[in-house]
């Protein structure tokens, strides 16, 4: 197992503390066979499943660890626009739980309904109880359905997709691309920032452009951004759509959809004309998911979660911690699955650290890369390095530290399905 700096220093400490004959915080009455505290993790996505694993891991198997999660299995976003441009399927990105079971990471299959912070204990969806020490929520985002008049109806009846949490979407909305037939129009509509993987909408349509080229060349991809300019990687985007696909991508910034009509396959704009195309995507606005929000913790705008950086506790119960898509970012912060793990690692490590009584680290750092691919063979980057700053109790990027690709390259798109493999197996194994 590989440790990032951060946690091989916390390891070191711990172990140190221990040889040296430390007791347990809470534990140094007790004669033997101490109970173990116990960590209920919440949501088994990228964030959740790699705290629960650095939980065991970090504590050596001292804490008792409980992941409760609705799906059988791990479906990665990450990759799932390589669907829709025909190179993955689905099965691609779903991986089992097993490797955390290994771990002794103990997996129930539900949800967790309801939150009781002051007992200390979250509500299954059998109406079940269950204990814990410390709460960690990772329970990605959820869509402000209402923000869009008739989208909600209009994706219960499978005329307008999202795809924006991988899985059946991801496949319908492949199986729309190739029933439109070759002169259609590929619509992508795009909420304002904040939301779920800021450079992912663009990736789609360039893969989508990518499969386009291939099997449907008089088709045309329109991407229709409520922001005022591409929001990430703009460049190199505008570049690639330039180079790769003339005539096939445009991109309209400013164009913020108020209604939807799925059966005449219609959108309405606050300010332009309504517009038509045969394969619409709309993502809706977000927030943190339902259960942060419906038990009071989305303390920002009503949408995202407040949280202290240096343990990622909510700003509402010390015991709760939330991390990944669902909590406010700090300074160029993006929502992603890089990110959700690096949340996890420094939260998981300082949760340890307090349920063993050790100190917290004092300089938690977080890492973000983000590939892009824009076609089969071709792939950009972003990547960025964050450091805790204690003064303003935020991250801040560290100068000259990160980057940006120069130009769409095949060596990156190599890396890219590298990097996938690797976050796969570092979140799960
Ligand atoms: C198309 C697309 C492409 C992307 N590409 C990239 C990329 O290349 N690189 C990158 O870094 N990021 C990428 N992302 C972003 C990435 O997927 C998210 O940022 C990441 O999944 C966030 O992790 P999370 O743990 O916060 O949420 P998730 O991974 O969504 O996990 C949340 C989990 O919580 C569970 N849950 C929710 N509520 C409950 C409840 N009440 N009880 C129990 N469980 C619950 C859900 O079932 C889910 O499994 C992409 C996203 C999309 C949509």
């Amino acid at each position: 197992m590989r440790l990032n700096p951060e946690s091989r220093r916390l390891f070191l400490q711990r172990s140190a503390a221990l040889l040296g004959g430390a007791s347990l915080a809470g534990c140094a009455t007790a004669p033997s066979q101490p109970a173990k505290a116990q960590v209920l993790v919440v949501g088994g996505g990228f964030g959740g499943a790699t705290a629960a694993k650095y939980l065991r891991f970090l504590s050596d198997g001292r804490v008792g660890v409980t992941l409760v999660e609705p799906s059988s299995a791990f479906v990665s976003c990450p990759m799932s626009n390589l669907v829709l441009e025909g190179e993955k399927q689905i099965i691609d990105l779903t991986h089992g739980y097993g490797g955390l079971e290994a771990l002794g990471v103990k997996r129930l299959q539900t949800r967790v309904s309801r939150i009781d912070a002051i007992g200390k204990r979250a509500q299954l969806a059998d109406g079940s109880w269950l204990l814990y020490d410390k709460l960690l929520l990772s329970p990605g985002i959820d869509f402000n359905w209402n923000a869009i008049a008739g989208l909600q109806a209009a994706n219960k009846a499978g005329q307008v997709l999202q795809a924006w949490k991988a899985g059946p979407e991801t496949t319908a909305l492949r199986a729309q691309l190739e029933a439109m037939p070759d002169g259609g129009v590929y619509a992508i509509s795009i909420p304002e920032a904040p939301y779920r993987c800021p450079p992912g909408p663009y990736e789609r349509a360039s893969l989508v452009a990518s499969y386009f080229k291939r099997v449907k060349p008089k088709s045309k991809v329109l991407i229709l951004d409520a922001n005022p300019d591409i929001t990430s990687k703009a460049g190199l985007f505008r570049k690639v759509w330039a180079e790769h696909y003339p005539g096939m991508v445009e991109y309209r910034p400013q164009h913020k959809v108020l209604a939807v009509d799925g059966a005449k396959r219609t959108l309405k704009f606050e300010l332009q004309e309504d517009l038509r195309a045969d394969v619409l995507n709309v993502l809706p606005p977000m927030q943190a998911g339902e259960l942060a929000t419906a038990n009071g913790l989305a303390t920002v705008n009503a949408r995202w979660c407040g949280v202290d950086y240096l343990n990622f506790a909510s700003t509402q119960h010390k015991d709760i911690h939330v991390i990944g898509d669902a909590i406010q970012i700090a300074p160029l912060m993006p929502k992603s699955a890089h990110m959700a793990s690096s949340h996890a690692k420094v939260a998981a490590a300082q949760i340890v650290a307090e349920l063993l009584g050790l100190p917290l680290n004092p300089a938690p750092m977080l890492t973000n890369t983000c590939y892009s691919l824009v076609s089969r063979n071709l792939a950009i980057h972003v990547a960025s390095v964050h450091a805790y700053d204690a003064a303003d109790k935020t991250y801040k990027t560290v100068p000259g530290s990160g980057g940006v690709s120069s130009q769409a390259n095949e060596i990156e798109a190599a890396y890219a399905q590298h990097w996938a493999k690797t976050i796969w197996a570092d979140s799960l194994n």
